[in-house]
Protein backbone atom coordinates (compact mmCIF):
# COMPACT_ATOMS: atom_id res chain seq x y z
CA UNK A 1 0.00 0.00 0.00
CA UNK A 2 1.13 3.52 -0.54
CA UNK A 3 0.50 6.58 1.42
CA UNK A 4 0.65 10.15 0.82
CA UNK A 5 1.56 12.89 3.89
CA UNK A 6 0.95 16.13 2.61
CA UNK A 7 2.63 18.73 4.79
CA UNK A 8 6.20 18.37 6.43
CA UNK A 9 4.80 19.44 10.20
CA UNK A 10 4.33 17.90 13.52
CA UNK A 11 1.33 16.62 12.31
CA UNK A 12 2.47 14.95 9.33
CA UNK A 13 5.48 13.44 11.20
CA UNK A 14 3.30 11.87 13.83
CA UNK A 15 1.26 10.43 10.84
CA UNK A 16 3.80 9.07 8.52
CA UNK A 17 5.75 7.41 11.48
CA UNK A 18 2.72 6.16 13.36
CA UNK A 19 1.45 4.95 9.57
CA UNK A 20 4.82 3.24 8.92
CA UNK A 21 5.29 1.74 12.36
CA UNK A 22 2.49 0.09 12.49
CA UNK A 23 2.18 -1.67 9.05
CA UNK A 24 5.93 -1.80 8.04
CA UNK A 25 5.12 -2.89 4.93
CA UNK A 26 3.38 0.14 3.58
CA UNK A 27 5.31 3.03 1.58
CA UNK A 28 4.82 6.47 3.07
CA UNK A 29 6.03 9.90 1.50
CA UNK A 30 6.26 13.19 3.05
CA UNK A 31 5.12 16.17 0.51
CA UNK A 32 6.53 19.04 1.96
CA UNK A 33 5.73 22.20 -0.80
CA UNK A 34 9.03 24.39 0.61
CA UNK A 35 12.43 22.93 1.03
CA UNK A 36 12.79 22.82 4.50
CA UNK A 37 10.70 20.51 7.44
CA UNK A 38 9.14 21.23 10.54
CA UNK A 39 9.73 24.96 10.10
CA UNK A 40 7.09 25.59 13.23
CA UNK A 41 8.72 22.87 15.44
CA UNK A 42 12.00 24.65 15.57
CA UNK A 43 10.56 28.03 15.86
CA UNK A 44 8.64 26.87 18.28
CA UNK A 45 8.69 28.01 22.27
CA UNK A 46 10.81 31.05 21.31
CA UNK A 47 13.28 27.80 20.67
CA UNK A 48 12.71 25.85 23.18
CA UNK A 49 9.30 23.91 21.59
CA UNK A 50 6.93 23.74 24.19
CA UNK A 51 5.58 20.32 23.04
CA UNK A 52 2.69 19.74 25.39
CA UNK A 53 0.83 20.62 28.64
CA UNK A 54 1.17 18.76 31.95
CA UNK A 55 -2.80 18.82 32.14
CA UNK A 56 -3.62 15.02 32.15
CA UNK A 57 -6.83 14.71 32.79
CA UNK A 58 -9.04 14.75 29.48
CA UNK A 59 -12.36 16.38 31.40
CA UNK A 60 -9.49 19.65 31.66
CA UNK A 61 -7.59 19.06 28.59
CA UNK A 62 -10.34 19.64 26.16
CA UNK A 63 -11.38 23.03 27.76
CA UNK A 64 -8.32 24.81 26.44
CA UNK A 65 -9.47 24.66 23.12
CA UNK A 66 -11.74 27.08 21.62
CA UNK A 67 -12.23 25.12 18.93
CA UNK A 68 -12.97 21.94 18.74
CA UNK A 69 -12.55 20.79 22.11
CA UNK A 70 -15.45 19.19 22.85
CA UNK A 71 -14.85 16.58 19.73
CA UNK A 72 -11.07 16.11 20.50
CA UNK A 73 -12.90 14.50 23.80
CA UNK A 74 -12.72 11.00 21.30
CA UNK A 75 -9.42 12.05 19.69
CA UNK A 76 -7.82 12.07 23.29
CA UNK A 77 -9.50 9.26 24.58
CA UNK A 78 -6.99 7.20 22.04
CA UNK A 79 -3.70 9.50 22.28
CA UNK A 80 -3.20 12.27 25.06
CA UNK A 81 -0.71 14.24 26.67
CA UNK A 82 0.58 10.87 28.68
CA UNK A 83 1.22 9.27 25.97
CA UNK A 84 2.79 12.26 24.31
CA UNK A 85 5.16 12.07 27.24
CA UNK A 86 6.06 8.23 27.11
CA UNK A 87 5.76 8.49 22.96
CA UNK A 88 9.20 10.90 22.94
CA UNK A 89 10.26 8.99 26.06
CA UNK A 90 10.81 5.95 24.12
CA UNK A 91 12.48 7.57 21.68
CA UNK A 92 14.79 9.14 24.36
CA UNK A 93 13.83 12.06 24.70
CA UNK A 94 13.42 13.53 27.98
CA UNK A 95 10.70 16.32 28.63
CA UNK A 96 9.99 18.38 31.82
CA UNK A 97 6.95 20.20 32.90
CA UNK A 98 7.59 23.95 34.13
CA UNK A 99 5.45 25.22 37.41
CA UNK A 100 2.64 26.67 34.82
CA UNK A 101 2.29 23.19 33.80
CA UNK A 102 4.49 23.64 30.24
CA UNK A 103 6.31 20.87 28.94
CA UNK A 104 9.50 21.71 27.07
CA UNK A 105 12.25 18.84 26.19
CA UNK A 106 15.29 18.56 29.24
CA UNK A 107 17.46 20.26 26.42
CA UNK A 108 15.23 23.54 26.27
CA UNK A 109 16.13 23.09 22.68
CA UNK A 110 13.37 22.85 19.76
CA UNK A 111 16.28 21.04 17.73
CA UNK A 112 15.76 17.80 20.06
CA UNK A 113 12.14 17.34 19.10
CA UNK A 114 13.44 18.24 15.19
CA UNK A 115 16.07 15.66 15.46
CA UNK A 116 13.91 13.23 16.88
CA UNK A 117 11.34 13.23 13.96
CA UNK A 118 13.59 13.52 11.61
CA UNK A 119 15.67 10.37 12.63
CA UNK A 120 12.77 8.30 13.31
CA UNK A 121 11.22 9.24 9.69
CA UNK A 122 14.57 8.18 8.44
CA UNK A 123 15.51 5.13 10.39
CA UNK A 124 11.78 4.10 9.13
CA UNK A 125 12.78 4.74 5.62
CA UNK A 126 9.90 7.23 5.13
CA UNK A 127 10.20 8.93 1.84
CA UNK A 128 10.35 12.91 2.31
CA UNK A 129 9.69 14.59 -1.39
CA UNK A 130 10.48 18.39 -0.75
CA UNK A 131 9.39 21.49 -2.98
CA UNK A 132 6.41 19.34 -3.54
CA UNK A 133 2.76 21.20 -3.55
CA UNK A 134 -0.01 19.34 -3.56
CA UNK A 135 -2.69 21.39 -5.12
CA UNK A 136 -5.36 19.09 -6.17
CA UNK A 137 -6.94 16.10 -5.20
CA UNK A 138 -9.25 13.52 -7.03
CA UNK A 139 -10.87 10.79 -5.36
CA UNK A 140 -10.95 7.24 -7.72
CA UNK A 141 -12.36 3.66 -6.84
CA UNK A 142 -9.86 2.59 -5.03
CA UNK A 143 -7.48 5.71 -3.84
CA UNK A 144 -6.75 9.00 -4.90
CA UNK A 145 -4.98 10.45 -8.00
CA UNK A 146 -3.03 13.80 -5.99
CA UNK A 147 -1.54 16.53 -8.40
CA UNK A 148 1.92 17.42 -7.21
CA UNK A 149 3.67 20.01 -9.28
CA UNK A 150 1.83 19.40 -12.31
CA UNK A 151 2.76 15.68 -12.16
CA UNK A 152 -0.20 13.03 -11.19
CA UNK A 153 0.22 10.43 -8.44
CA UNK A 154 -1.75 7.13 -7.01
CA UNK A 155 -1.82 6.20 -3.84
CA UNK A 156 -4.48 4.10 -1.84
CA UNK A 157 -4.58 6.48 0.93
CA UNK A 158 -4.08 10.28 1.61
CA UNK A 159 -3.54 12.06 4.86
CA UNK A 160 -3.48 15.77 4.60
CA UNK A 161 -1.22 17.72 7.09
CA UNK A 162 -1.12 21.18 5.82
CA UNK A 163 -1.43 23.34 8.79
CA UNK A 164 -3.05 26.07 9.22
CA UNK A 165 -3.49 29.67 6.90
CA UNK A 166 -5.63 32.70 7.70
CA UNK A 167 -6.33 32.72 3.97
CA UNK A 168 -9.35 30.98 2.31
CA UNK A 169 -7.85 30.47 -1.28
CA UNK A 170 -5.36 27.90 0.39
CA UNK A 171 -8.11 25.93 0.65
CA UNK A 172 -10.19 26.00 -2.47
CA UNK A 173 -8.75 22.36 -3.46
CA UNK A 174 -10.63 20.43 -0.26
CA UNK A 175 -13.59 22.46 -0.81
CA UNK A 176 -12.88 20.79 -4.63
CA UNK A 177 -13.52 17.54 -3.29
CA UNK A 178 -16.80 18.78 -0.98
CA UNK A 179 -14.97 19.58 2.43
CA UNK A 180 -16.49 22.43 3.81
CA UNK A 181 -14.46 25.21 5.13
CA UNK A 182 -14.96 26.92 8.16
CA UNK A 183 -13.31 30.60 7.49
CA UNK A 184 -9.92 30.80 8.82
CA UNK A 185 -8.82 33.65 11.06
CA UNK A 186 -5.80 34.46 13.08
CA UNK A 187 -5.74 33.61 16.83
CA UNK A 188 -3.09 34.03 19.63
CA UNK A 189 -2.65 37.85 19.22
CA UNK A 190 -1.70 40.91 21.22
CA UNK A 191 -3.88 44.36 21.01
CA UNK A 192 -2.43 47.81 19.31
CA UNK A 193 -3.78 50.78 20.94
CA UNK A 194 -5.16 53.75 19.40
CA UNK A 195 -3.95 55.86 22.57
CA UNK A 196 -0.59 54.62 23.61
CA UNK A 197 -0.34 57.18 26.43
CA UNK A 198 -0.58 53.81 29.05
CA UNK A 199 2.88 52.15 26.50
CA UNK A 200 5.27 54.44 28.34
CA UNK A 201 4.91 51.77 30.98
CA UNK A 202 6.00 48.69 28.34
CA UNK A 203 7.48 46.41 30.30
CA UNK A 204 5.26 46.19 33.35
CA UNK A 205 3.14 43.40 33.76
CA UNK A 206 -0.08 43.17 36.09
CA UNK A 207 -0.40 40.18 38.08
CA UNK A 208 -3.96 39.72 37.73
CA UNK A 209 -6.52 41.42 35.90
CA UNK A 210 -9.89 40.37 33.61
CA UNK A 211 -10.11 41.89 30.49
CA UNK A 212 -13.42 42.14 28.53
CA UNK A 213 -14.50 43.02 24.93
CA UNK A 214 -16.94 45.70 25.86
CA UNK A 215 -20.54 44.91 24.37
CA UNK A 216 -19.56 41.46 24.47
CA UNK A 217 -19.81 38.85 27.01
CA UNK A 218 -16.01 37.76 26.18
CA UNK A 219 -13.82 38.63 29.31
CA UNK A 220 -10.85 36.56 30.70
CA UNK A 221 -8.62 36.40 33.71
CA UNK A 222 -4.89 36.58 34.01
CA UNK A 223 -1.48 38.44 33.98
CA UNK A 224 -1.20 41.38 31.55
CA UNK A 225 2.29 42.76 30.17
CA UNK A 226 2.24 46.47 28.83
CA UNK A 227 4.12 46.52 26.01
CA UNK A 228 5.39 49.28 23.50
CA UNK A 229 2.08 49.04 21.29
CA UNK A 230 -0.71 48.13 23.59
CA UNK A 231 -1.81 45.23 25.98
CA UNK A 232 0.24 41.04 26.12
CA UNK A 233 0.25 38.82 28.47
CA UNK A 234 -1.98 35.49 28.87
CA UNK A 235 -5.30 37.63 29.82
CA UNK A 236 -4.89 39.42 26.43
CA UNK A 237 -4.18 36.11 24.26
CA UNK A 238 -6.57 34.02 25.86
CA UNK A 239 -9.19 36.89 24.83
CA UNK A 240 -7.73 37.16 21.78
CA UNK A 241 -8.11 33.03 20.95
CA UNK A 242 -11.49 32.95 23.15
CA UNK A 243 -12.97 35.48 20.66
CA UNK A 244 -10.72 35.32 17.79
CA UNK A 245 -13.82 34.97 15.36
CA UNK A 246 -15.77 37.87 17.05
CA UNK A 247 -12.66 40.19 16.70
CA UNK A 248 -12.07 39.82 13.01
CA UNK A 249 -15.92 40.49 12.16
CA UNK A 250 -14.87 44.12 14.19
CA UNK A 251 -12.17 44.15 12.31
CA UNK A 252 -9.52 44.01 15.48
CA UNK A 253 -11.45 48.22 15.94
CA UNK A 254 -12.96 47.76 19.64
CA UNK A 255 -13.28 48.63 23.68
CA UNK A 256 -11.10 46.28 26.42
CA UNK A 257 -11.96 46.59 29.41
CA UNK A 258 -9.30 46.05 32.23
CA UNK A 259 -10.48 45.50 35.82
CA UNK A 260 -7.13 45.46 37.36
CA UNK A 261 -7.83 43.88 40.60
CA UNK A 262 -10.04 41.29 39.15
CA UNK A 263 -12.86 42.16 42.18
CA UNK A 264 -16.50 43.38 41.91
CA UNK A 265 -17.10 46.88 42.32
CA UNK A 266 -18.82 45.85 45.20
CA UNK A 267 -16.11 43.94 46.93
CA UNK A 268 -13.70 47.21 45.87
CA UNK A 269 -16.06 49.71 47.63
CA UNK A 270 -16.33 47.55 50.69
CA UNK A 271 -12.30 47.08 50.77
CA UNK A 272 -11.85 50.83 50.63
CA UNK A 273 -14.14 51.63 53.47
CA UNK A 274 -11.60 51.30 56.00
CA UNK A 275 -8.33 52.50 54.19
CA UNK A 276 -10.59 56.05 53.31
CA UNK A 277 -10.05 56.46 56.37
CA UNK A 278 -5.92 57.02 56.72
CA UNK A 279 -3.82 60.00 56.60
CA UNK A 280 -1.29 58.49 54.16
CA UNK A 281 -0.96 60.23 50.57
CA UNK A 282 -2.94 58.04 48.19
CA UNK A 283 0.14 58.54 45.69
CA UNK A 284 2.73 56.71 48.32
CA UNK A 285 -0.15 54.53 49.94
CA UNK A 286 -1.06 51.26 47.20
CA UNK A 287 -3.09 49.37 48.90
CA UNK A 288 -3.89 46.89 45.88
CA UNK A 289 -1.15 44.52 44.25
CA UNK A 290 -0.25 46.40 41.21
CA UNK A 291 2.65 47.86 40.04
CA UNK A 292 3.70 51.29 41.90
CA UNK A 293 4.51 53.22 38.64
CA UNK A 294 0.97 51.83 37.12
CA UNK A 295 -0.92 52.94 40.51
CA UNK A 296 0.51 56.38 39.90
CA UNK A 297 -0.80 56.79 35.98
CA UNK A 298 -4.19 55.33 36.94
CA UNK A 299 -4.07 58.43 39.97
CA UNK A 300 -2.70 60.61 37.23
CA UNK A 301 -5.02 59.99 34.64
CA UNK A 302 -8.12 60.48 37.08
CA UNK A 303 -6.77 63.84 38.50
CA UNK A 304 -5.73 63.18 41.57
CA UNK A 305 -3.56 65.60 42.96
CA UNK A 306 -0.10 63.84 44.33
CA UNK A 307 -0.64 65.16 47.59
CA UNK A 308 -3.77 64.06 48.37
CA UNK A 309 -4.15 62.03 51.46
CA UNK A 310 -7.30 58.94 51.44
CA UNK A 311 -9.25 60.96 54.33
CA UNK A 312 -9.12 63.59 51.51
CA UNK A 313 -11.12 61.67 48.48
CA UNK A 314 -14.20 63.59 48.00
CA UNK A 315 -16.87 61.08 46.49
CA UNK A 316 -16.77 61.78 42.90
CA UNK A 317 -13.12 61.17 43.39
CA UNK A 318 -13.40 57.99 44.80
CA UNK A 319 -16.12 57.03 42.07
CA UNK A 320 -13.72 57.93 39.66
CA UNK A 321 -11.21 55.66 40.83
CA UNK A 322 -13.56 52.52 41.30
CA UNK A 323 -14.05 53.19 37.77
CA UNK A 324 -10.59 53.17 36.65
CA UNK A 325 -9.03 50.44 38.68
CA UNK A 326 -12.55 48.30 37.85
CA UNK A 327 -13.70 49.37 34.60
CA UNK A 328 -10.68 51.46 32.64
CA UNK A 329 -11.39 51.19 28.86
CA UNK A 330 -9.22 51.18 26.29
CA UNK A 331 -9.65 51.67 22.25
CA UNK A 332 -7.92 48.67 20.12
CA UNK A 333 -7.08 49.33 16.71
CA UNK A 334 -5.52 46.43 14.93
CA UNK A 335 -3.23 43.68 16.56
CA UNK A 336 0.27 42.17 16.47
CA UNK A 337 0.91 38.50 15.98
CA UNK A 338 2.38 36.99 19.07
CA UNK A 339 5.78 35.66 18.25
CA UNK A 340 5.49 32.89 20.58
CA UNK A 341 2.72 31.01 19.17
CA UNK A 342 0.34 31.66 16.65
CA UNK A 343 -2.46 29.72 15.05
CA UNK A 344 -5.52 29.56 13.02
CA UNK A 345 -8.90 29.69 14.05
CA UNK A 346 -11.43 27.75 11.45
CA UNK A 347 -10.56 25.16 9.13
CA UNK A 348 -11.75 21.75 8.05
CA UNK A 349 -14.94 21.27 9.42
CA UNK A 350 -15.24 18.84 12.10
CA UNK A 351 -18.30 17.11 11.53
CA UNK A 352 -17.18 15.50 8.44
CA UNK A 353 -14.27 14.29 10.26
CA UNK A 354 -14.82 10.59 12.45
CA UNK A 355 -12.79 12.32 15.45
CA UNK A 356 -11.51 8.72 16.52
CA UNK A 357 -9.71 7.81 13.45
CA UNK A 358 -9.57 11.65 11.83
CA UNK A 359 -10.91 9.74 8.77
CA UNK A 360 -13.54 12.09 6.42
CA UNK A 361 -17.15 11.02 6.11
CA UNK A 362 -17.09 12.08 2.79
CA UNK A 363 -14.03 10.15 0.90
CA UNK A 364 -13.46 6.78 2.65
CA UNK A 365 -9.58 6.65 2.95
CA UNK A 366 -8.71 10.35 3.30
CA UNK A 367 -7.33 11.37 6.90
CA UNK A 368 -7.00 15.19 7.93
CA UNK A 369 -4.62 15.74 10.78
CA UNK A 370 -3.08 19.13 12.94
CA UNK A 371 -4.04 23.04 12.38
CA UNK A 372 -5.91 21.92 8.84
CA UNK A 373 -8.39 20.96 11.10
CA UNK A 374 -10.89 23.64 12.88
CA UNK A 375 -9.47 23.01 16.09
CA UNK A 376 -6.97 25.75 17.68
CA UNK A 377 -5.85 26.02 21.58
CA UNK A 378 -4.67 28.34 24.14
CA UNK A 379 -0.79 28.69 24.80
CA UNK A 380 0.80 26.16 26.55
CA UNK A 381 1.65 23.10 24.10
CA UNK A 382 -2.02 22.74 22.96
CA UNK A 383 -1.51 23.30 19.83
CA UNK A 384 1.13 21.22 19.22
CA UNK A 385 -0.73 18.24 21.22
CA UNK A 386 -3.71 18.63 18.84
CA UNK A 387 -1.36 18.04 16.16
CA UNK A 388 0.76 14.85 17.99
CA UNK A 389 -2.87 13.07 18.60
CA UNK A 390 -4.47 14.11 15.52
CA UNK A 391 -0.99 13.05 13.52
CA UNK A 392 -0.94 9.59 15.76
CA UNK A 393 -4.86 8.58 14.82
CA UNK A 394 -4.51 9.43 11.22
CA UNK A 395 -1.37 7.16 10.60
CA UNK A 396 -2.65 4.32 12.64
CA UNK A 397 -6.22 4.48 10.88
CA UNK A 398 -4.80 5.04 8.04
CA UNK A 399 -3.31 1.37 7.78
CA UNK A 400 -5.56 -0.83 9.89
C1 LIG B 1 6.15 31.09 15.99
C2 LIG B 1 5.28 29.95 16.43
C3 LIG B 1 5.56 29.29 17.64
C4 LIG B 1 4.73 28.25 18.07
N1 LIG B 1 5.03 27.63 19.26
C5 LIG B 1 4.23 26.62 19.70
C6 LIG B 1 4.53 25.93 20.92
O1 LIG B 1 5.56 26.16 21.56
N2 LIG B 1 3.64 24.98 21.34
C7 LIG B 1 2.50 24.64 20.62
O2 LIG B 1 1.74 23.77 21.06
N3 LIG B 1 2.25 25.26 19.45
C8 LIG B 1 3.07 26.22 18.97
N4 LIG B 1 2.78 26.83 17.79
C9 LIG B 1 1.66 26.32 16.98
C10 LIG B 1 2.14 25.06 16.26
O3 LIG B 1 3.39 25.33 15.66
C11 LIG B 1 1.14 24.63 15.18
O4 LIG B 1 -0.13 24.47 15.73
C12 LIG B 1 1.63 23.31 14.55
O5 LIG B 1 2.87 23.49 13.91
C13 LIG B 1 0.62 22.76 13.56
O6 LIG B 1 1.18 21.63 12.96
P1 LIG B 1 0.77 21.14 11.49
O7 LIG B 1 1.68 20.02 11.17
O8 LIG B 1 -0.69 20.94 11.44
O9 LIG B 1 1.07 22.38 10.55
P2 LIG B 1 2.45 23.12 10.17
O10 LIG B 1 3.42 23.03 11.27
O11 LIG B 1 2.04 24.46 9.68
O12 LIG B 1 3.00 22.24 8.96
C14 LIG B 1 2.32 22.18 7.72
C15 LIG B 1 3.32 21.91 6.62
O13 LIG B 1 2.61 21.68 5.40
C16 LIG B 1 3.26 22.36 4.33
N5 LIG B 1 2.25 22.62 3.30
C17 LIG B 1 1.26 23.54 3.31
N6 LIG B 1 0.51 23.46 2.19
C18 LIG B 1 1.05 22.46 1.43
C19 LIG B 1 0.71 21.88 0.18
N7 LIG B 1 -0.34 22.34 -0.52
N8 LIG B 1 1.48 20.89 -0.29
C20 LIG B 1 2.56 20.41 0.42
N9 LIG B 1 2.90 20.91 1.63
C21 LIG B 1 2.16 21.91 2.14
C22 LIG B 1 3.80 23.61 5.00
O14 LIG B 1 4.85 24.18 4.24
C23 LIG B 1 4.25 23.08 6.36
O15 LIG B 1 5.57 22.63 6.34
C24 LIG B 1 3.61 27.86 17.31
C25 LIG B 1 3.33 28.51 16.11
C26 LIG B 1 4.15 29.54 15.66
C27 LIG B 1 3.85 30.20 14.35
Amino acid sequence: MRIAVIGGGPAGFMAAITAKKTQENTEVTIFEKTNSLLRKVKVSGGGRCNVTNATFSISKLIKNYPRGGKQLRKSFNEFHTTDTVNWFKEKGIALVAEDDKRIFPQSNSSQTIVNCLLNTAKSLKIIISLKSTVNKIISTKDGFNIKINNQSLFFEKVIIATGGNSKKETYNWLEEIGHTINKPVPSLFTFNLKNKSICDLMGLSAPNVITTIKGSKLKNEGPLLITHWGFSGPAILKLSSWAARDLADLKYEFVVAINWLAINENQLRNDLEKILKSKKIIYNYNPFKIPKRLWAFILQNINIKDCKKWNELSKKEKNRLINKLTNDEYRVSGKTTYKEEFVTCGGIRLEEIQMKTMESKIHKGLYFTGEILDIDGITGGFNFQAAWTSGYLAGKNSVI
